[in-house]
């Protein structure tokens, strides 16, 4: 069927191989090929079989640890080092190996991770582009740090950090590894090589889309010609214009069948606060204890996602208690899940998030109030402007005693999203408007449905030439 379709031109996609990063980019992917491009997705041999889909080709390269990933190096930097050495190499023979067929790639869209992916675009002389999976707020600190406008380590007296368009941002309120650059050197070196050779990149694409960050997109884009091309969220949850696209089409972990929505189903519209932290945060035990009463001590129904790796840190007895609770279940833990459809439930009243770039958008996107729980990274910037920006849902507040967030407080903040006082009632109002913004963005016409077919002209026309 392939060889007799004609494409306008092929797109290799190449996300950094964890679940945050592979969502969104294989979500674009998926887009472009819904516009008449080929798109192949390049991921390591260690994550390919966990992705698939009708739209896109996967094919492997290696970051070095062919069999375990990233759980196999002893390091964060040995990791990425080894990614770019193996993975420049890998990538330029994929690359090669299409030159000679009847669609050879002439773009590659590479996780803004990865400058090194430009340079092999560059050498095989084709176009590439880095796509930036974080809001455009935190690449816009980021990009501050790299052009040394801001040092590190940031300290209480550099703050607040003033960005036009955005509030003044606290430490709190910024991502966690500026002022403790030690905590994760291999990370902070990676963020900080985005920018290095930005100046060569044919295209700049951002996760996000005009309304939702409309002044920083413009310090942003005085910088490059950055696209906003988001939400990166499946078709069927925004525009519904790519047929049976419902899911991303990738999982790194097994999600439960449809327990969760049998469960889900038994309870009343908005009732049920599902909870996650994500695919890489890992709470302390005592952490863990205190969200699980929490949620007990909230009286709300909850869906929680605790990894397998993870579920020691429960309370003793918190599973068997809250599944005999007055002879009907208050809550439900499972492994792993399809996020979106849980968000999309009905019954579903409040996403108790950690604030991963992605989770912000689909609970944005599917409308859904939060109560966001930061750990580290960028969540924290993301928390800020869920709360105090788009107002749509709380930020928890950490105790400054024990630096963790106290039970009490997780049922403060269920209560005020949950309830219809004045705040919840004007967070629920906001999560409806930015749902219909975030439809609007990629629905046909809108800012990123613009900006994607943009991209998708000019990659014709370099191909006719
Ligand atoms: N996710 C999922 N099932 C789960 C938990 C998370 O499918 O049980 C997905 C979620 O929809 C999101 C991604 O995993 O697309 C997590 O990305 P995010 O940027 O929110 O956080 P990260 O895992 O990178 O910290």
């Amino acid at each position: 069927m392939e060889v007799k379709k004609t494409y306008v031109g092929h797109v290799l996609v190449v996300p950094y191989p964890s679940q945050g990063h592979i969502n969104p980019l294989l979500q674009f992917a998926k887009r472009l090929a819904s516009k008449g491009l080929k798109a192949t997705i390049a991921t390591t041999r260690y994550t390919i079989t966990s992705i698939s889909d009708p739209l896109v080709t996967v094919e492997p390269i290696s970051d070095g640890f062919d069999d375990r990933g990233f759980a196999q190096a002893q390091s964060e930097e040995i990791f990425l080092d080894s990614f770019k050495s193996n993975g420049s190499r890998t990538l330029a023979q994929l690359i090669k190996k299409h030159q000679a067929t009847k669609h050879p790639i002439t773009c590659v869209v590479y996780d803004s991770f990865f400058p090194w992916a430009l340079d092999v675009a560059k050498e095989n002389g084709i176009l590439g582009g880095p796509f930036f999976t974080n809001s455009a707020a935190v690449t816009a600190v980021f990009s501050r740090i790299h052009g040394r406008t801001l040092r590190l380590p940031l300290r209480l007296e550099d703050c607040p950090v003033v960005i036009s368009g955005v509030p003044p941002l606290s430490l709190d309120d910024l991502p966690s590894f500026l002022n403790a650059p030690e905590s994760h050197p291999g990370y902070l070196k990676m963020k900080l090589n985005q920018f290095s050779n930005l100046d060569k990149a044919d295209w700049v694409f951002s996760n996000t889309f005009q309304s939702l960050e409309s002044e920083v997109v413009k310090c942003i884009r005085e910088q490059w010609p950055a696209k906003l091309i988001g939400p990166m969220v499946p078709s069927a949850y925004l525009d519904g214009r790519i047929e049976g696209d419902r899911g991303y089409g990738a999982s790194l972990w097994k999600p439960l069948d449809d327990g969760c929505t049998k469960w889900l189903k038994t309870k009343p519209s908005n009732s049920v606060v599902y909870v996650s932290f994500g695919s890489m945060v890992s709470l302390s035990q005592q952490e863990m204890e205190e969200i699980a009463w929490g949620l007990q001590e909230s009286g709300f129904y909850f869906l929680w996602v605790v990894k397998d790796s993870e579920t020691h840190k429960l309370p003793k007895g918190f599973l068997e208690l809250i599944t005999t609770q007055i002879q009907e279940t208050k809550g439900m833990i499972v492994s792993w899940c399809n996020q979106l459809e849980m968000l999309a439930h009905g019954s579903v009243g409040c996403f108790l998030t950690h604030c991963g770039w992605n989770s912000t958008l689909e609970g944005l996107s599917l409308g859904v109030p939060m109560v966001g729980v930061p750990k580290w990274a960028d969540q924290l910037t993301d928390a800020k402007f869920i709360a105090d920006v788009w107002g749509v849902g709380v930020r928890v507040k950490v105790d400054s005693v024990s630096g963790m967030v106290k039970r009490e407080e997780v049922v403060s903040c269920l209560n005020e999203v949950m309830n219809e006082g004045e705040r919840g009632l004007e967070i629920k109002k906001n999560a409806r408007k930015w749902k219909e913004l975030a439809k609007e963005a990629i629905d046909e016409g809108g800012s990123s449905d613009k900006a994607i077919d943009e991209f998708v002209i000019a990659l014709k026309n370099t191909c006719k030439r």
